[in-house]
């Protein structure tokens, strides 16, 4: 029981990544606050994980008066916010020269403007408290030029140096800031953003050959959420089977056409 009594928010915990990470949080003994824009799928999902404690609210990351207005409801609840999981987001697949304002504007603002709000209404939180861990949830597209990626890739690369900004400035406080960057993960985003073509090509160009599960995502939350990773600090943990590391990969005849994946 690592986080006993620890009180956990994860936006975006209605479904994917989030709700498996709520869900490991949970089995190590925290109390879950699963703020979601979908507000019925928050409260399942906070029924879901058995205990009395947890809390389903609605939030849009992107509006600065929900953000707060979750903020209240936290603390009037429970009294404090010891970890934050900044895990809501969309994808988004649109070529560069196809990419209009209103698409760049609402991934900008929900992927990095939504991350940054509920980050710093958590951390002035934490700052009272003089402990936290805040683990933002970046991606590979904010490290790789991937195709359709501009809007997405761009946001995530911002949160990727957001996070070193918030290191640097809240040590004294107390509180560790570090990102997760997934590689290509299983959930109901992948299934929108993904389709067979570009399947083929990540499992073709990922070392471990497979995509990953949100409960990967999840245990590497889970360390970061730890004691175990108090030395830690600004730091982006990749969680994506090698692909970023990953330079020519030789397979004999297993080659980009030929993948036995769907
Ligand atoms: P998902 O299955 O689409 O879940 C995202 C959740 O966030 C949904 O419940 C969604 O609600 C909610 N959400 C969307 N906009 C919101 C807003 N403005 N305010 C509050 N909640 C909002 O996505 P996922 O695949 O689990 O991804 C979770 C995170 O991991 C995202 O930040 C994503 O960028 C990142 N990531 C995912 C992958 C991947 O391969 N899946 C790879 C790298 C990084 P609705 O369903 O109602 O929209």
């Amino acid at each position: 029981m690592r986080l006993e009594k620890k009180i956990a928010l994860v936006t975006g915990g209605a479904r994917g990544i989030g709700f498996a990470i709520a869900k490991r949080l949970a089995s190590e003994g925290a109390i879950l606050v699963i703020a979601d824009i979908n507000e019925q799928g928050a409260r399942e999902a906070a029924e879901a994980l058995g205990s009395e404690k947890s809390l389903g609210i609605a939030v849009n990351v992107a509006d600065e008066v929900s953000v707060n207005a979750m903020i209240r409801t936290i603390v009037d609840h429970y009294g404090r916010i010891d970890i934050l999981v900044n895990n809501a987001g969309i994808g988004g697949n649109t070529p560069f020269l196809d990419l209009r304002l209103e698409e760049w504007n609402r991934t900008i603002s929900i992927n990095l403007t939504g991350a940054f709000l509920v980050a710093q209404a958590c951390a002035r939180v934490m700052a009272e408290q003089g402990s936290g861990k805040i683990i933002n949830i970046a991606s590979l597209s904010g490290q790789r030029g991937g195709h359709g990626r501009a809007a997405y890739g761009a946001a995530k690369a911002g949160l990727e140096l957001l996070t070193k900004v918030m290191a640097v400035e809240l040590s004294e406080f107390g509180i560790n800031v570090n990102n997760i960057a997934p590689g290509a993960i299983e959930t109901e985003m992948a299934k929108f953003a993904h389709d067979r073509s570009t399947r083929a090509a990540y499992n073709y160009l990922i070392p471990m050959t497979r995509y990953g599960t949100p409960e990967e995502i999840a245990d590497a939350a889970l360390f970061l959420s730890s004691e175990e990773s108090n030395y830690i600090q600004g730091h982006t943990l990749n969680v994506d089977g090698g692909f970023r590391e990953a330079g020519l990969m030789f397979r004999g005849s297993k080659n980009l056409g030929q993948t036995d994946q769907p």
